[in-house]
């Protein structure tokens, strides 16, 4: 690619066929064989590696982004991604053996078969426009499945520019694109799938389950979170200061699994900003404005819907809160907010606002965390080894980070997805792979095995005897509790490992 292309609409009327076309390349079961699935990743990976100069131009043109951004988050990963598969394709493709199968299970000759889940599609959104499209397509292709996708429409140079690498670098009749916005994404969605992958926001995210559940069509959903983080009087101030406004400062705070708000002890606040402080000096030594390592909002909708957040805060601004909206510069802005209700924090700003709401113990934190929302795609907790695990045991979320911003997205082998509202299904390495395989059941049943099995044939007169001896006996009472015989407790005894301990005088 010399030029980044025109970004234009796929007529209408084409999609359907052109949803039909993927269709009946999967059932002609050209996308099953491992060899022609590694074929395509490997180009895919080309296609990538080649246009990595004009991927970074189309996102500094759409977001801003800077390129070292576009090659560590987004083209680097995806690159990293499909060596990965490539690597282990194999492995994840083999049949699996069900665990502890009872022994007179065994004649049947029980597996679970990788099997592909069809034609899929891929929708995406517009902050990772690249990441959020293209780790979905490889776990797709490597599943076996056919896909068609439709990136954002508020990213339109890197989706042209996407366009351009699946119609070049893969086999056409299997992976398609559509470029468009509602209507196109609304047309797609009245053909038929075997599995819809979707990121964006919860609302767009409820259509698209409503519409999935017309058909009865599987989807993951990939949506946003009011992630909290916790930063307790034990966190160091400095560690936490400097991760936080990280992850604010990457793509200018547009990062799903980013802070929404920080819960920040009182006794450390005043550390804690002035550690904020000097760390965004520290990264941008002549300021986020001028500093090519900062990023810009995506659209004016987008910057307005920030600024709105931000005048309607009762917080107090304690630094940044510059903007201009002709170049999309939103300067990362602390609040220190003392509400919950205030407006940076109960929506997700999806931006680089840094609401502070200062709290007095770890108790409050969990407390407060799990009101503003119990489900988020994220949670970051600062603190002592004791109060991180309290964080860890009593809060739910998608994934969350110890001592870190979302550390535990950038870990390939980690599954990556939200949990209630903030999502369902995951993806990365091998959770990708699994995302478009169906477990298949899959008996074998030899005829040698016809007099054992007999006892399921009538007449039943006389068989449940035989069947009842074939089954387990619980080792528990009526009430709960464990009831072992002579041998169970010599049994339990010789593995019980605090026992033994106790006996070897550990
Ligand atoms: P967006 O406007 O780009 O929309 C996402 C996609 O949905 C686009 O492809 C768009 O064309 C499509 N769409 C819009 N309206 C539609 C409709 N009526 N029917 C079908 N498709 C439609 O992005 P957005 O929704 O503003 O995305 C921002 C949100 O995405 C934030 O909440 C963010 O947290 C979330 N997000 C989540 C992840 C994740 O991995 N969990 C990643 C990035 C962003």
């Amino acid at each position: 690619m010399d030029a980044i292309p025109q970004f234009e609409h796929t007529p209408l009327e084409g999609i359907p066929e052109l949803a039909r076309d993927a269709r009946r390349t999967f059932l002609s079961h050209k996308t099953r064989p491992i060899e022609y699935r590694l074929v395509q990743l490997r180009k895919l990976y080309w296609g990538l590696k080649d246009n990595e100069g004009i991927l970074a131009e189309a996102l500094k043109k759409d977001i801003g982004k800077p390129p070292y951004e576009t090659q560590l988050m987004e083209v680097g990963m995806c690159e990293n991604d499909i060596l990965y598969a490539c690597k282990n394709l194999d492995k994840w493709t083999k049949d699996q053996k069900p665990e502890d199968v009872p022994l007179i299970h065994m004649s049947f000759r029980p597996r679970i078969r990788k099997d592909p889940l069809g034609c899929v599609l891929i929708i995406g959104t517009y902050n990772f426009p690249i990441q959020l499209c293209i780790m979905p397509l490889i776990g797709a292709i490597a599943a076996g499945c056919t896909a068609v996708l439709k990136p954002s429409e508020s990213a339109p140079h890197t989706a042209a520019c996407m366009e351009h690498i699946i119609k070049t670098y893969l086999d056409q009749d299997a992976y398609k694109i559509v470029q468009g916005a509602v209507a196109e994404a609304s047309s797609l969605l009245d053909q038929k799938w075997d599995k819809i992958f979707y990121t964006g926001g919860d609302k767009v995210g409820r259509i698209v389950a409503k519409r999935a559940a017309e058909t009865l069509t599987p989807y993951v959903l990939e949506l946003g979170g009011i992630n909290p983080a916790i930063v307790t009087r034990h966190a160091d101030p400095h560690l936490a200061a400097r991760r936080l406004l990280w992850a604010k400062l990457v793509n200018a705070g547009q990062v799903c699994v980013s802070q929404n708000y920080v819960l920040v002890d009182r006794e450390i606040l005043p550390l804690f900003v002035a550690e904020l402080e000097r760390a965004l000096k520290e990264f941008h030594p002549d300021g986020v404005r001028k500093s090519k390592d900062y990023g810009r909002i995506i659209d004016a909708r987008q910057f307005q819907r920030l600024k709105h957040m931000l005048d309607e805060t009762r917080g107090r601004i304690l630094l940044g809160g510059t903007m201009d909206e002709e170049d999309l510069f939103f300067e990362p802005t602390v609040v220190q907010v003392e509400d919950v209700k205030d407006s940076l924090i109960v929506e997700e700003s999806f931006g680089p606002l840094i609401p502070l709401l200062p709290i007095d113990g770890l108790d409050e934190a969990i407390r407060l965390a799990n009101e503003i929302h119990d489900t988020p795609l994220g949670v970051y907790a600062f603190g002592s080894k004791a109060e991180t695990t309290r964080i860890l045991n009593e809060t739910r979320s998608g994934g969350i980070s110890i001592n870190d911003a979302f550390a535990h997205v950038s870990v390939p082998t980690l599954p990556f997805g939200g949990v209630g509202a903030s999502g369902q299904g995951a993806y990365h390495g091998r959770e990708s792979f699994e995302a478009f395989t169906h477990r298949r059941a899959v008996a074998s049943t030899p005829s040698w095995v016809e007099k054992l099995i007999a006892v399921r044939y009538p007449p039943y007169a006389g068989k449940l005897k035989q069947v009842e001896l074939l089954s387990g006996k619980p080792n528990f009472d009526r009430d709960g509790r464990v009831r072992l015989g002579v041998l169970g407790w010599v049994k339990h005894v010789l593995l019980s490992r605090n026992l033994l301990f106790t006996v070897l005088g550990e």
